[in-house]
């Protein structure tokens, strides 16, 4: 028997941002009514990829709608892994520094998880130093990388329980896959953790109350793929002949999902708020505010 289409929420991460960037200028604002600096974040960039480039540049402007103080080190392509760690290593001394980020992806040869482990780990606000990563595994207080707090953010706005449902998290990187599996996990979620070995993808699928498709595989998600209910979480970004493409066939799960972020839109302003949030906290915890 066919099943009825179901209205399928789109969800405006956008809209979600906003109220939640004006909640921390008003902090922010507070803070500096009292006196004190604004926060503020550094970002290294290493070459001159355009879409990283083109990331930080919204990274900038998003500090300054809400206040936030950002500087920027440019370093070439051809700088070698001793001076981006210098970088690190001077902006982990500097006071007004609050939150370091190193954008990603580093030029080949040079080793991210060096880089990270660089990081003064209260200025992680990418929370890829080793502490950070591991007390998230051992449910500690810590800075979480940003794409999955925003991932577990959208999950809470909407309502999806997570308390004893399916999560099906494809992609195990250390900056999505794993800590979302983490946060999921802390929110009681079974989660079964997908990459590109595993078998039967689309059946891990079908099963799963709650999808988070973060591996970078054009339309990877297909409508075939959801339970009727299911929420599906788009984080992949994919440039095919110049257009951006997300890891769900969105077209494909509407009328089945309960939910699906677009692949524009959705994930990526809240992943840039959640950068804020972690700046601030850092800020906070270092100057006692
Ligand atoms: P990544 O480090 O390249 O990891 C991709 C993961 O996907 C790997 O674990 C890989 O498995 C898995 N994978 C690849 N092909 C697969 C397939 N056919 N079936 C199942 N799993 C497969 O990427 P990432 O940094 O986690 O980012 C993932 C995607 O999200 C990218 O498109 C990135 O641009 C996007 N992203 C978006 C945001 C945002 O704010 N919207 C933020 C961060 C990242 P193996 O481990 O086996 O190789």
């Amino acid at each position: 028997m066919a099943t009825e289409p179901r209205p399928t929420i789109v969800v405006d991460g956008l809209a979600l941002a906003s109220e939640l960037r004006a909640e921390l200028a008003s902090e922010i604002a507070g803070l500096v009514t009292t006196g004190r600096r604004p926060p503020c974040l550094a970002v290294v960039l290493v070459g001159d990829d355009p879409a990283s480039a083109s990331y930080i540049k919204g990274k900038r402007r998003a500090c300054e709608r809400v206040g936030m103080g950002s500087v920027e080190h440019k370093l070439a392509a051809t700088a070698s892994e001793a001076a981006v760690l210098e970088r690190v290593a001077a902006l982990n001394r500097d006071a007004g520094i609050d939150g370091i980020l190193v954008q990603l992806p580093l030029p080949k040869g040079m080793r991210p998880n060096q880089v990270a482990a660089a990081i003064d780990p209260s200025k992680d606000v990418d929370g890829l130093h080793p502490l950070n990563a591991g007390r998230l595994l051992l449910g500690e207080p810590c800075l979480v990388p940003c794409t999955p707090q925003a991932i577990l953010k959208l999950l809470e706005h909407f309502g999806i329980p997570l308390a004893g449902a399916h999560a099906v998290v494809i992609g195990r990187s250390a900056i999505v896959g794993k800590p979302v599996s983490l946060l999921l996990l802390q929110a009681h979620a079974t989660v079964t953790m997908c990459h590109s070995r595993t078998r039967g993808l689309a059946d891990h699928c079908r099963r799963a109350d709650v999808i988070v498709a973060a591996a970078g595989v054009p339309r990877l998600v297909r409508g075939d793929w959801v339970k009727p209910g299911a929420a599906v979480i788009d984080v992949g970004v994919s440039d095919v002949d110049g257009e951006l493409v997300g890891d769900v066939d969105t077209e494909g799960v509407l009328g089945v999902a309960s939910l699906v972020t677009p692949h524009r839109r959705g994930v990526g302003p809240l992943t840039i708020t959640l950068l804020l949030s972690n700046t601030l906290a850092a800020y906070r915890a270092r100057c006692g505010a």
